[in-house]
């Protein structure tokens, strides 16, 4: 079933989670340990992220190193399939751009549409990390709205080789990124709704937020979106603070703000116990608030750990 029938067809906010596969060598069922309590909750959905090669420098016996390239966290078509067999939920794949040709992109489409996958995530995919700025394969897109128009196409069943005869449309819905304190690149908060808005003239279904830690940020993305004249759901993600060098971290990885009621709290902890049980109090309380609002589905960034996610769906769901 797709996101948006989901979303319609929801008697009550939705919860949905998002997964990382598992390092490399690892098992799957470490995945399921994570997932099954969560299951209890329902999740029509769960968002499976993908994670591109990075560049490593290994010392040779002679003692010059050698650059190589490892992908740490494989496997996100497989997982997204192993999901959806094993849960009976819609898992959906995050699909960037980074490192992929428009060929590369059409088989692994082709790949998720035979497997029954047809909700896709479509993102650009950040800079790998030698590189200063995002650079796309020499067959590849350039930004997220590029990707969004190919998978478009397959669904009308145009696909890249055009001599193609009775070509199979496929049905695949259509989830794009909004950043509710906007893209690090982006200009501005306007410039970035902008390009969100072009993502989805040009055939994207919903938007998933990047975290954020007060809600007014939202709110006040939300409202500019819609007097852009952007309609589609706007779904928000939320990531429970669990270890204070968060405090640090995140900002720096996500460019998002820490409240300053939230900051003092946290730098308030004796430990890192003490600050999980503060981050899962901070989620529940922007979770209520989001609610009365009036949010399709609250969608938790559980970043392999399920025990926080866990205790604010139990207090929401
Ligand atoms: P785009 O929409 O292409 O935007 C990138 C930047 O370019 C923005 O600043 C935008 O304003 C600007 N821009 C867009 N169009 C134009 C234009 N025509 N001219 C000039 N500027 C333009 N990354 C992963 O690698 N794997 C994942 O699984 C993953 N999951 C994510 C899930 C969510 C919910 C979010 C919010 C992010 C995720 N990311 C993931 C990170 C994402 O790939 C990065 O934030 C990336 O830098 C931007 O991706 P995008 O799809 O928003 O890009």
């Amino acid at each position: 079933m797709k996101i948006t029938e989901h979303l319609s067809s929801a008697k009550k906010t939705l919860f949905s989670f998002e997964v990382l596969p598992p390092l490399r060598g690892q098992s799957i069922h470490s995945l399921y340990e994570h997932m099954n309590p969560l299951m209890e909750f329902n999740p029509p959905f769960v968002d499976v992220t993908y994670h591109r090669e990075e560049y490593v420098y290994k010392k040779r016996e002679n003692g010059l190193l050698e650059k190589v390239s490892i992908r740490k966290r494989p496997g996100t078509v497989g997982i997204c399939a192993a999901i959806k067999n094993r849960y009976n939920v819609d898992a959906v794949p995050h699909i960037i751009c980074g490192g992929f040709t428009k060929s590369e992109t059409e088989n692994a489409l082709i790949d998720l549409d035979y497997l029954g996958i047809d909700n896709v995530l479509v993102l650009r995919g950040d800079p790998i990390k030698s590189e200063a700025r995002f650079v796309p394969e020499a067959e590849g897109h350039h930004y997220a709205i590029d990707l969004v128009k190919q998978v478009k196409s397959m669904n009308r069943g145009i696909y890249l080789h055009e001599e193609m005869e009775n070509s199979a449309p496929s049905n695949f819905c259509i989830g794009i990124a909004g950043y509710p304190e906007k893209h690090e690149e982006a200009p501005n908060l306007q410039a970035d709704v902008r390009h969100l808005k072009a993502k989805v003239e040009a055939g994207a279904d919903y938007v998933v937020t990047q975290m954020f830690f007060d809600n007014s940020k939202y709110f006040r993305f939300v409202e500019l979106c819609r007097e852009a004249g952007i309609t589609v759901p706007i779904i928000p993600g939320l990531k429970p603070i669990t270890v204070k060098r968060q405090l640090a971290v995140l900002p720096k990885i996500f460019h998002i703000d820490i409240p300053e009621e939230l900051l003092i709290e946290l730098e308030n902890c004796k430990n890192d116990a003490a600050a999980k049980q503060i981050g899962i109090e901070w989620a529940i309380k922007q979770s209520k608030e989001l609610m009365e609002w009036g949010v399709p589905c609250l969608h938790y960034y559980s970043m392999g750990k399920s025990d926080s996610v866990y205790s604010i769906a139990k207090a929401m769901f």
